[in-house]
């Protein structure tokens, strides 16, 4: 009885701490925050503007766009915090936005985590948790959050193919009865794909363009596989060689030029993967396919490439960039019969 009033007052949290977005859900009542892992800070110093309220959105506002007076800061990086004290006050700032009602109680917190997280990651995740305001904290591997929360059956003896695709890391991996068979953490995701794309420009155009530039593109007219009515859309950079602002074409057929390298390397790394299981899992796969998931599974024709490039099928579910937090949650609302295995996954303690 007192626990069902404490769940009541202090429920239960599913945070997805990603390098690009971090999430946060309520078993039974959804998704209750989505914002950008970014905060923005007056430069020189380390704290955080708006006596700590230049936080996710309001500070994606101003990145790339600031006074030479302010700094925007990603406090993830390449799926692990590299910036404690900045990921602390993030996270302050969640927590406190969605504890309606929490009465100084503290939530137990359920986070994916990229499989390749060392002990030493691990813990200044948990410490940087539990000084913004979580209670114990428990963490999956995101490949499993992310299987879960796409519906895939990963207690059953069939092996299930998941490749989330984030903002600084892919996690590709395969799950059977539960477990995590053999897996891959690769550092190259949605950043690298921004990257490519301001290589490309650089090098064709003479062109400077940003990052977040690169990313807009790519969400405008970017695509893995040809579109069918290939689309344009205009540049805008510093001029290389006079250096003042100059505008340019670019079609969607070049930008799928410009990240045909990053996809290729994550292409060899689920061959990489599929060629670790044993051959009865390999086999089940030519069925179950592989389900893409994370920002990435949004940019168009990802199915098709990597479906006429694997020779299984490929399903992006709807969704995609929320379906870790949503199987983070699920875990959230079994928590108790759940514990004690999501406490062997990556014991520290
Ligand atoms: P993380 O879990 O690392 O925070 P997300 O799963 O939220 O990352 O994915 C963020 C990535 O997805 C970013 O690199 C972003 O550019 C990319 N992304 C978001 N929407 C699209 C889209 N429509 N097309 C291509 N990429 C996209
Ligand atoms: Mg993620």
């Amino acid at each position: 009885m007192f626990h069902q009033i404490r769940r009541w007052a202090c429920p239960d949290l599913a945070v997805d701490l990603g390098t690009a977005n971090t999430l946060v859900a309520i078993p039974g009542v959804g998704i209750v925050l989505d914002e950008p892992t970014v905060v923005a800070l007056q430069k020189g110093s380390r704290r955080v503007l708006g006596q700590g309220t230049a936080v996710g959105k309001l500070a994606r506002q101003m990145l790339g766009r600031t006074p030479d007076s302010i700094v925007t800061s990603r406090p993830v990086q390449d799926g692990v915090i590299t910036d404690f004290e900045l990921c602390e006050a993030m996270l302050r700032y969640f927590l406190r936005k969605v504890g309606r009602r929490m009465a100084g109680l503290r939530p137990r917190v359920v986070m994916p985590v990229p499989g390749s997280i060392t002990p030493v990651e691990r813990r200044a995740l948990r410490m940087s948790a539990e000084r913004a305001g979580a209670g114990r904290v428990y963490l999956i591997a995101d490949s499993k959050a992310a299987a879960i929360g796409a519906g895939l059956p990963i207690s059953e003896p069939l092996a299930s193919l998941i490749c989330d695709m984030g903002g600084g890391t892919t996690e590709i991996a395969v799950l059977s009865l539960g477990e995590v068979v053999a897996s891959r953490s690769v550092r190259v995701a949605g950043d690298e794909l921004d990257e490519a794309i301001v290589e490309y420009v650089r090098r064709n155009y003479s062109l400077k363009i940003g990052t977040q530039s690169a990313e807009q593109l790519k969400m405008r007219i970017g695509c893995a596989a040809p579109r069918d009515q290939e689309l344009t859309a205009e540049l805008r950079g510093l001029d290389l060689v006079s250096g003042v602002p100059r505008k340019a074409m670019i079609t969607s057929e070049e930008v799928r030029l410009a990240i045909a390298e990053p996809l290729e390397i994550l292409l060899r790394n689920v061959h990489g993967v599929i060629e670790h299981c044993a051959p009865e899992l390999v086999s089940d796969l030519a069925d179950t396919g592989m389900v893409i998931t994370g920002g990435g599974a949004l940019l168009p024709g990802i199915e098709l490439f990597f479906q006429e490039r694997l020779g299984i099928p490929v399903r992006v579910p709807h969704d995609p960039q929320r379906i870790t937090v949503r199987g983070a949650a699920i875990c959230a609302e079994h928590l108790d019969r759940w514990r004690d295995a999501l406490d062997d996954e990556f014991r520290d303690h």
